[in-house]
């Protein structure tokens, strides 16, 4: 039996409603599973900055480092607007992804069956949709220098710059293809190297990992403006796409809204390897701290208790565990109960506990 840490940081709004439910879910796993987790509790973001002023301590950030995985749910209010921005709750969230380096991000696009109605898209579109986009976290254009604004009134200059090197691309095309191994063999690398250097750089690097050691692997280059495309004509064309920060960003929010609500949405945001055998990583749902119905019970907890499930399945390995808690969702989902943001005709409301039962419930039954 393993024993593996995870330190939980709730943070604000919703946050810590969500973050309750998925704890009963640990408990679960904890009490019928093979291993064991040890939870610690600490603040984040707006949560933090009344108690310390601070977003994300230094302590709590060694607690992080220490952990075999952290657990996120969600950090920002308009009640801290005024606050300077390095100690803004967003700015907690930024400091854990870069001191632990976390380079990919993991967003997977499911929709699940009893939810296929709710999509944008004619329902046989989406129905069993499974996208993984990966995303490079760390570098282009949102970190690039320089980036500035020149100038003076009606003559400024703004510059963004957009910088890839070889390493960063060789190990984020690494993660995309060793996840396609364990689905359906099949890469998408959206890049515009038909108009952008850092384009044909990243065709580049991704051809040479591809033929090096990933031979085995389906892989094609597309244009990211066609992936936009494709995503909204003929989603299911699609298995795993690895793509820099800024097209993965668009990309993997056009991925998002094919399966209907923000609420339902999980991630995962990996770092390195390191010399322990131990990668960083934090899991957390895509929304955020939903300041308008904070409190009032009515949060879809289903996007956090997701990333939750893969963190079983990322860090610990923990497929079958990991098909367990998903196969209860998508069972709760058949049944018919909703939370309000995922609420259709002739469904049963539940509030957000209400919804934590009924996955529990489904679990016992697959016990
Ligand atoms: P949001 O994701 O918090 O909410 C957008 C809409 O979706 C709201 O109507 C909300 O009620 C709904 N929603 C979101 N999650 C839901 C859930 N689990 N169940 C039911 N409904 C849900 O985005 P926003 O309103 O633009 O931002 C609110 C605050 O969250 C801001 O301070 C923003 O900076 C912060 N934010 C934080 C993160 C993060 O912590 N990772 C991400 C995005 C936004």
């Amino acid at each position: 039996m393993a024993t593996y840490d995870l330190l939980l940081l709730a943070g604000d709004g919703i946050g810590p409603e969500i973050m309750a439910q998925t704890k009963r879910i640990i408990g679960w796993f904890n009490d019928n599973g093979e291993h064991q987790f040890n939870i610690q509790d600490d603040l984040v973001g707006g949560a933090s900055y009344e108690a310390h002023k601070n977003p994300a301590t230094d302590e709590m950030m060694a607690k992080a480092m220490a952990a075999d995985a952290v657990l996120f749910g969600a950090v920002g209010g308009e009640q801290w607007a005024g606050v300077p921005y390095d100690e803004r709750p967003e700015a907690g969230l930024l400091r854990l992804r870069k001191d632990m380096e976390l380079f990919a991000n993991l967003r997977p696009a499911v929709c699940y069956p009893a939810l296929a109605t709710a999509s944008a898209l004619k329902p046989e579109l989406v129905e069993g949709l499974d996208i993984m986009i990966v995303r490079e976290l760390t570098g282009g254009v949102y970190f690039g220098e320089p980036k500035q604004i020149t100038g003076e009134g009606n003559h400024k200059r703004a510059v963004d710059t957009q910088v890839y090197e070889t390493y960063e691309i060789d190990r984020i095309s690494r993660v995309a293809f060793d996840l396609a191994k364990k689905r359906s063999n099949k890469v998408h690398s959206a890049e515009k190297h038909n108009v952008m250097a850092t384009g044909v750089l990243w065709k580049e690097v991704v051809a040479r990992v591809h033929g090096e050691d990933f031979g085995g692997v389906e892989l094609y280059h597309i244009l990211a403006d066609n992936c936009a495309m494709q995503l909204v004509r003929n989603p299911k064309q699609f298995d795993v796409i690895v793509t820099d920060n800024l097209f993965g960003d668009i990309l993997s929010d056009v991925a998002a809204m094919l399966t209907g609500s923000l609420g339902m949405l999980a991630s995962a945001s990996l770092g390195a390897m390191g010399t322990d055998g131990k990668m960083k990583a934090m899991y957390e749902p895509v929304h955020g701290s939903a300041p308008d119905i904070a409190g009032k019970g009515e949060a879809n907890p289903i996007a956090m208790i997701d990333s939750f499930g893969m963190c079983l399945r990322y860090s610990f390995n923990m497929g079958r565990e990991a098909d367990q808690l998903q196969s209860a969702i998508t069972q709760v989902l058949a049944n018919g109960l909703r939370t309000a943001d995922i609420m259709q005709d002739g469904m049963t409301g539940v509030s957000t506990s209400g919804m934590g039962d009924a996955i529990l419930c489904e679990l016992e039954a697959r016990a």
